[in-house]
């Protein structure tokens, strides 16, 4: 009994990660990097010479996903021979084990970067254009002559206490699930 509630346990950190993971994959690349998370879950691995007849995705951009994939280490190259044509595969695996690092990798990325804009936005170094809404560091702005470069009206200083708080929020809801994310056990359960 032991033995199978353990195997759930892990199963279910395995598929919480999957989660987490696919939402990190479809902000860094869209619609195509979930497909291809998908795709790796589900099989394992995918062939490069199969991806046109695997998935809904650009070779092209796929490529550059796997690629992009592999730096993190959420995929490792290997090759497969197709055992009814004999064919070798340069194949990418997905690698369940470098799951939780990846994830964590991530999130901390992007806790830093909010940390920043939150900086930023207290000390009143963001400024905006209320034309277009786009946003700008200072030192943008000034080289801008604080005028906005799309449409020419003027920058103002974005003292945006809401933004602020939403930032707040943001980081503490990062914070919640890295803390969650170091407790679970594997790095990825299911091998
Ligand atoms: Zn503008």
């Amino acid at each position: 009994m032991s033995i199978s509630s353990e195997a759930v346990g892990s199963d279910k950190s395995f598929n919480e990660l999957i989660g987490i993971a696919k939402e990190i994959v479809k902000n860094m690349f869209g619609e195509a990097g979930e497909k291809i998370l998908d795709y790796l879950v589900s099989k394992g691995y995918i062939a490069e010479e199969r991806i046109a007849t695997s998935i809904d995705v650009r070779s092209n951009e796929a490529r550059k996903i796997l690629q992009r994939l592999s730096d993190e280490a959420l995929v490792v190259p290997d090759r497969l021979r197709d055992e009814e044509t004999g064919e070798a595969l340069h194949i990418w695996r997905l690698n369940n084990t470098a799951l939780k690092s990846f994830i964590l990798n991530r999130l901390r990325k992007t806790r830093e970067k909010l940390e920043l804009l939150l900086k930023y936005e207290s000390e009143g170094s963001i400024y905006i254009c209320r034309t277009c809404n786009r946003r700008f560091y200072i030192d943008e702005a000034y080289a801008y002559g604080f005028q906005c470069p799309h449409d020419n009206d003027v920058l103002v200083e974005a003292n945006n206490p809401t933004t602020i708080a939403n930032l707040k929020e943001s980081i503490r809801k990062i914070n919640t699930l890295i803390s969650m994310i170091e407790r679970m056990q594997s790095g990825g359960g299911k091998v």
